[in-house]
């Protein structure tokens, strides 16, 4: 696009092109919405992108907010100022945020600005560096946080054992998507603490957060992408502040122990092929009856999590009620049913200006392959792989491809459309905006399934259609190729939506 058309379209935000836009593949849908006001134009769709800070720490900072005005329209950007870096031996914490930090937020926390902060800040603060080139440009500014998981890489030190989770065993965890407790109040103050520093220290727009874990139910059962390995002894969390909470809600922390044994068992007997007497899917029940409390302390994990967003969400509004806080809501929403029942965007809505589901449509094939393949393990044992996925598209509302060819397909734009549409309807009578997650070059296992720029163009067509009033593009600048990108920009253009 010609960079003066697109000025023309920064400024005069709503000046879109009438004939294009009731050509376009949605006019019929968006029609009723303008019907006898012919005068409004639609409003303004949220073009976001997740970026790396590194890239607009370079001098050609400048070029890529140009570069990703031009080719992909994008209006706001989702900067991530906090990274993991886990180097041996260190904190996960250490050096990983890239802003300036204020020791008056760290107060209540073992996680101080000096070893939090990252060195490169005192050379050169690139997040307040790019805040006037951003708005020079009509664009936003959010930091993007996606909190760290560890996996059987995670070494121990004395910093993040404080704040890591205790699996059912008493370890420090690992080997699981776990991570620091959301009931350990080091790790709890941290986050709420970094998140007040950054909206009192920088002039940002809003914020971002994300979680991509789950409670104990579902990671014994493996029940993600990628979990069919995971050791159904290391679910969480048995820490000292989890048990006092537990046993506050009047729960047996003996008995809930006792439960998780019991499905430890029955999961790695399904995973040496040791069938139930009585069928995989019977005996998943019969423990859950014999031993609620694995739902109690299941549910319990969830709360605790929520609480995180609903105390980032009160500060946000404590300290300018103009900034939005929203969420990144792992791709898992797509796969378990179980996390899409916890994660229920109609009760979300309560302390969300925004939601951004994961709709990676291209990884969604190959994750949701993986997931049926943990999952034929235990509770699907006596399905074949295609009845479970067939089971999994009746319940989940998909029509997508088959067992065998998912992984090199990836899913359709149609999937993009249902989940967005799903959001809408959940939240539906709130003022919670539904920005999807569009994946550009997320790898996929061996590379089998790709983006082009036809289907990102698809996908977000996909996400407008179903009415978003945004989307992100994920999952990080660095990993998408700029043909593809432009795929964005093309659809948003096409839909006369920026
Ligand atoms: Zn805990």
């Amino acid at each position: 696009m010609d960079n003066n058309i697109h000025k023309e379209h920064a400024i005069g935000k709503f000046g879109i092109d009438r004939r294009t836009f009731v050509q376009s593949a949605v006019a019929g849908a968006l029609a009723p919405a303008l019907k006898g006001q012919a005068a409004k134009p639609a409003p303004k769709k949220m073009v976001g992108i997740q970026i790396d800070i590194s890239v607009l720490a370079t001098p050609d900072h400048e070029k890529v907010l140009d570069l990703l005005q031009e080719k992909a329209c994008v209006n706001t950007l989702f900067v991530k100022t906090m990274v993991y870096p886990g180097r041996a031996g260190q904190s996960r914490f250490h050096g990983g945020n890239s802003t300036v930090m204020h020791a008056q937020y760290y107060k209540d926390t073992v996680l101080k600005p000096a070893d939090v902060q990252s060195p490169k800040v005192t050379q050169l603060d690139a997040f307040a560096r790019l805040i006037p080139a951003a708005r020079k440009r009509d664009m936003r500014v959010f930091p993007w946080v996606s909190e760290t998981h560890s996996t059987s890489d995670h070494a121990s030190n004395p910093i993040d054992d404080q704040l890591w989770e205790r699996d059912l065993y008493g370890r420090v965890a690992g080997d699981h998507p776990a991570g620091p407790c959301s009931n350990n109040p080091n790790y709890r103050n941290f986050v709420l603490g970094l998140f007040e520093d950054y909206a009192r220290s920088y002039q940002i727009d809003g914020v971002l957060w994300g979680i991509e874990r789950q409670g104990p139910l579902s990671n014994a059962l493996g029940a993600f992408h990628d979990g069919s390995h995971v050791d159904p002894g290391r679910v969480t969390c048995f820490c000292e502040f989890c048990t006092r909470r537990g046993k506050q809600q009047g729960l047996d922390v003996e008995r809930v122990k006792a439960g998780f044994r019991d499905l430890e068992k029955y999961v790695k007997a399904g995973r040496a092929g040791q069938r139930p007497a009585d069928g995989y899917y019977v005996e998943f029940w019969r423990i859950l009856l014999r031993n609620p409390e694995i739902l109690a302390w299941h549910k319990l994990w969830t709360v605790s999590a929520h609480e995180i967003h609903q105390g980032i969400h009160a500060k946000m509004k404590s300290i300018n009620p103009s900034l939005q806080a929203g969420w990144h809501i792992w791709h898992n929403i797509s796969f378990n049913p179980l996390f899409r029942a916890e994660e229920d965007y109609q009760a979300m809505a309560n302390y969300s200006d925004y939601i951004k589901p994961v709709l990676y449509y291209n990884s969604a094939g190959a994750r949701m392959k993986s997931y049926i393949d943990g999952m034929s393990q235990n509770v699907y044992g006596d399905l074949s792989k295609e009845q479970s996925l067939e089971f999994e598209y009746r319940v989940m509302n998909y029509k997508e491809g088959q067992y065998g060819e998912i992984a090199s397909t990836g899913f359709t734009a149609d999937y993009v459309y249902r989940e967005t549409k799903r959001a809408l309807e959940d939240v539906a009578g709130t003022k919670t905006e539904i920005w999807p997650g569009i994946d550009i070059d997320v790898p996929t296992p061996g590379g089998k399934s790709k983006s082009t720029p036809e289907n990102v163009r698809a996908a977000v067509i996909g996400a407008m259609r179903a009415g978003a009033q945004g989307v992100l593009l994920s999952r990080t600048y660095t990993e998408m190729k700029i043909e593809n990108l432009a795929g964005a920009g093309n659809a948003m253009r096409e839909l006369g939506l920026v």
